[in-house]
C-alpha cells in the first residue's frame, strides 16, 4: 500500500464520525500523491503525513452566558490549533449553530495549507462556537464574546495563536473578544486580526477576502486571454466575502446576478445593487429577501441551493461548505458557466469538484482562492508588530501582488507534477512543501 493510502486509511478509521474533516484530508492526500510518491522515504521517515493530519491541540470548553430574559444559556467553544510548523497558529473563529470539532478539524487543516501559500510567516488554526448570533442582541453578543474569551485567552497571544473572524464573526465580535482579552491580560497587543482602524485593524481587512477571491480570478482568465468585462457572474451568500466579491467583480466590470442567504436568493437582471444589500445585511442585519421590497424587477427564491440554476459565464460560491453538489456543477456547467472560483471553504463537494476539472472549467479552489483575507490578517499583525498602519493603495497592492503570486506558484506546481491547470493540485502541493520542509527542520514535535 502506498504512503498515502496507509495515511488515509488510518484517518478514515480514527476520524469516522468527522465527515467534512475526512473529505479536506482526502482532496488533500489525493493531490499530493506525485510529490509524496517521489519523495516517499524521506516523508515516511519523518512521519511528515502522519504528523500533518493530527492537529497539534484541541481545546474545547464550556461558554456560559446569561440572556436578555435572564436565563442562563451554555454554548460549546474549541480552538483547534492545528500546525504551527511555519508560524503562529493563524485562523478565524465561527459562531454558527453547525459548529463542531469535525468542522473545525477541516477548517484548520486547510488552513495550514492555505497560510503557507500566502507565503507569510503563519500557522494553520481555527475555532469557534455553536452560538448562533442571528437574531441575538448586542448585549447578548457582548455577554457570549466575553465569556467565551475568559477561556480562550489562556491559550492566544500575539505570538502563539491569532484568531480572526469567520461565519457569524464580524467587526461587532471581534471588539467584543478584543476588549475583553485586553481587560483581563493587560496586554494591548495584535492576538486577534478584523479589529476596528480604530484599535489596530488594517485598511483592505474588511474587503480582503472578496477582494482577493477577484484579483486571483482575473489573474487566472487573463492568462487565458479573457477578462471579468462585461461577463455574467452569479455569488452565492451575502456576507462579507460574498459583497466584497461583488465589489471588485463589478468594478472590474462584470454584471453580478444574485446573492443569496441560508433560506433563499434574489435575481436582479440589472446588475445587483451592492447598496441596498449591504443596507440590508451590514446595517440592520437583515434577510437577502429583503432587497425585492426596495428594488423593482428584482425576484426572490426560496431555497439557497437552486442559486446555481441561474445561468452565468463565472461562479463564485462565498457561502459555506458543500453548498455546491454534483447535480449543481452539472447545472452551472449545463447553462454556460467556464469559471468557477471558491470564496468560502471547500464549498464544492468532491463529486463537484472532480467535474469541474473534468469539463475543463477554470476551476481555482479555496485554498488558493480564498487566501486574501488571512493575507492581510498577516498584514495587519505586521503593522501591530510596528505600530504602525500603512495606507489603504500600500495594502491593497500588497494583496494583489501576493493573490498574483499564489496564482504562479500554484500553476507552476501544477504543471511540475504533470497536472498543468489542475490548480487544485497545484495549491495542494505548493502550501504542502514548505510546511513539510519546516516539520522535517524542526526535527520530530
Ligand atoms: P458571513 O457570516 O459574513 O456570511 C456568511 C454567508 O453565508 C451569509 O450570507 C449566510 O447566510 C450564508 N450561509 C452560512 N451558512 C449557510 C448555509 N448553511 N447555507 C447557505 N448559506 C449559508 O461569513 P463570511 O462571508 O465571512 O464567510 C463565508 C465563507 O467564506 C465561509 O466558508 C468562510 O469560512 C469563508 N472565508 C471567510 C473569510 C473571511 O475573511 N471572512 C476568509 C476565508 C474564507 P445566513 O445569514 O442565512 O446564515
Amino acid at each position: 500500500m502506498s504512503y498515502v493510502d496507509e495515511v488515509l486509511k488510518t484517518v478514515r478509521e480514527k476520524n469516522a464520525s468527522e465527515p467534512e474533516f475526512l473529505q479536506a484530508v482526502t482532496e488533500v492526500m489525493e493531490s499530493l500523491r506525485a510529490v509524496v510518491d517521489a519523495n516517499e522515504d524521506k516523508y515516511r521517515k519523518y512521519g511528515i503525513l502522519e504528523r500533518l493530519v493530527e492537529p497539534e491541540r484541541i481545546i474545547s470548553f464550556r461558554v456560559p452566558w446569561v440572556d436578555d430574559q435572564g436565563n442562563v444559556r451554555v454554548n460549546r467553544g474549541y480552538r483547534v490549533e492545528f500546525n504551527s510548523a511555519i508560524g503562529p497558529y493563524k485562523g478565524g473563529l465561527r459562531f454558527h449553530p453547525s459548529v463542531n470539532q469535525g468542522i473545525l478539524k477541516f477548517l484548520g487543516f486547510e488552513q495550514v495549507f492555505k497560510n503557507s501559500l500566502t507565503g507569510l510567516p503563519i500557522g494553520g488554526g481555527k475555532g469557534g462556537s455553536d452560538f448562533d448570533p442571528k437574531g441575538k442582541s448586542d448585549r447578548e453578543v457582548m455577554a457570549f464574546c466575553q465569556s467565551f474569551m475568559t477561556e480562550l485567552y489562556r491559550h492566544i497571544g500575539a505570538d502563539t495563536d491569532v484568531p480572526a473572524g469567520d461565519i457569524g464573526v464580524g467587526a461587532r465580535e471581534i471588539g467584543f473578544l478584543f476588549g475583553q482579552y485586553k481587560r483581563i491580560t493587560g496586554l494591548y497587543e495584535g492576538v486577534l486580526t478584523g479589529k476596528g482602524l480604530t484599535y489596530g485593524g488594517s485598511l483592505v481587512r474588511t474587503e480582503a477576502t472578496g477582494y482577493g477571491l477577484v484579483y486571483i480570478l482575473d489573474e487566472m482568465l487573463s492568462h487565458i486571454g479573457e477578462s471579468l468585462k462585461g461577463r455574467r457572474v452569479v455569488i452565492s451568500g451575502s456576507g462579507n466575502v460574498a459583497i466584497y466579491a461583488c465589489q471588485k467583480a463589478q468594478q472590474l466590470g462584470a454584471k453580478v446576478v444574485t446573492m443569496s442567504d441560508s433560506n433563499g436568493y434574489i435575481v436582479d437582471e440589472n446588475g445587483i445593487d451592492l447598496d441596498v444589500v449591504r443596507e440590508i445585511k451590514e446595517i440592520k442585519r437583515g434577510r437577502i429577501k429583503e432587497y425585492i421590497d426596495r428594488v423593482p424587477g428584482a425576484s426572490y427564491h426560496e431555497g439557497s441551493r437552486l442559486v446555481w440554476s441561474v445561468a452565468c459565464d463565472i461562479a463564485l460560491p462565498c457561502a459555506t461548505q458543500n453548498e455546491l453538489d454534483l447535480e449543481s456543477a452539472k447545472l452551472l456547467v449545463q447553462n454556460g458557466c467556464t469559471a468557477v472560483a471558491e470564496g468560502a471553504n471547500m464549498p464544492s463537494t468532491l463529486e463537484a469538484s472532480a467535474y469541474f476539472l473534468e469539463k475543463g472549467i477554470n476551476y481555482m479552489p479555496a485554498k488558493a482562492a480564498n487566501a486574501g483575507g488571512v493575507a492581510v490578517s498577516a498584514l495587519e499583525m505586521s503593522q501591530n508588530s510596528e505600530r504602525l498602519s500603512w495606507s489603504f493603495d500600500e495594502v491593497d497592492r500588497m494583496l494583489k501582488d501576493i493573490m498574483k503570486e499564489i496564482y504562479r506558484m500554484t500553476s507552476e506546481a501544477a504543471e511540475k507534477y504533470g497536472h498543468k491547470g489542475n490548480f487544485v493540485v497545484g495549491a495542494n502541493i505548493a502550501g504542502f512543501e514548505k510546511v513539510a520542509e519546516a516539520m522535517i527542520a524542526q526535527g520530530i514535535c
